[in-house]
């Protein structure tokens, strides 16, 4: 009687095979903690990485792609540097429309946000929110109420 013998090419076969899956295990681990380092600068959490990344073999990877942070600190510099950018180059803006606007602009060119009142006696823009003119120091409340520039009626 012969024992069932298994071909040596399955043998083989079934070595590559193994011989894969690990170092596939290995790499896909690789990539996790790859990923993990671009996202985060915290040593624990790549030790998370590193920990999911080869437990449960792929089913950790596939878990660690789950709970990852959503932007990488690459992209999240370049949105805080977008911000910044925003605020010193562009200078004022329109609180609506956010489109850019200068000091002396009384409406947004865009929206028609009323961003100044012309004042009655020098006629500089005076933001809405101003008390009194700070260039000829006539007071805000004389102006008007919506009005650029009033008769002088007041
Ligand atoms: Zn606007
Ligand atoms: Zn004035």
């Amino acid at each position: 009687m012969t024992a069932f013998a298994i071909p040596h090419a399955l043998v083989v076969a079934t070595q590559w095979l193994i011989a894969y899956g690990v170092v596939l295990w290995l790499a896909v681990a690789w990539s996790v903690l790859h990923d993990a380092m671009r996202r985060s600068s915290q040593y624990w959490f790549y030790a998370l990485a590193v920990i999911l990344g080869l437990f449960p073999p792929f089913l950790g990877a596939v878990i660690y792609w789950i709970i990852r942070p959503a932007s990488t600190t690459a992209e999240l510099e370049t949105q805080e540097l977008e911000k910044a950018m925003l605020r010193e180059a562009g200078g004022p803006q329109c609180p609506t429309c956010h489109s850019a606007a200068r000091e002396e602009f009384l409406l947004c060119p865009v929206c028609r946000t009323r961003l100044a009142r012309a004042c009655r006696s020098c006629t500089k823009p005076v933001a809405v929110d101003w008390k009194v003119c700070p260039y000829c120091e006539t007071p805000v409340e004389e102006l008007g109420s919506k009005k650029d520039s009033a008769a002088g009626t007041v």
